[in-house]
């Protein structure tokens, strides 16, 4: 196997381990304050998670389909910037993760 095949299938196993993670820390985000796909990459890099606008706009898109987010174009200077913020079912949906999440981490972290 070539070593950039490696590397790619990698990529591919952990983006598939860690989406459900991602889409919980963009909601996060996204009912705190309005999030923006740049700004968010730059948030998830902060974090550990390395991802590309190509694979961060489908996840923005796919939450505002679910209806978990809204969009909004915002004008930042000459250009047009889409900006998202969580609706109430994002919310709802976030609060529910997180039980979800304790569980799994008070499993996974602290072994019970
Ligand atoms: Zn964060």
């Amino acid at each position: 196997m070539s070593k950039t095949k490696s590397d790619r299938n990698v990529f591919v196993v952990d983006r598939e381990l860690y989406s459900g993670l991602i889409r919980l820390h963009v909601l996060h985000h996204a009912v705190e304050e309005p999030i923006f796909g740049l700004g968010m990459i730059e948030e998830l890099a902060r974090h550990g998670y390395r991802i590309s606008p190509g694979s961060l706009y489908p996840i923005l898109h796919g939450l505002e389909k679910k209806g978990y987010l809204r969009s909004k174009e915002i004008r930042n200077g000459k250009s047009l910037r889409k900006v998202y913020r969580a609706t109430a079912a994002g919310r709802i949906a976030l609060v529910l993760a997180k039980s979800k999440v304790g569980e799994l981490f008070r499993e996974l972290v602290e072994g019970k």
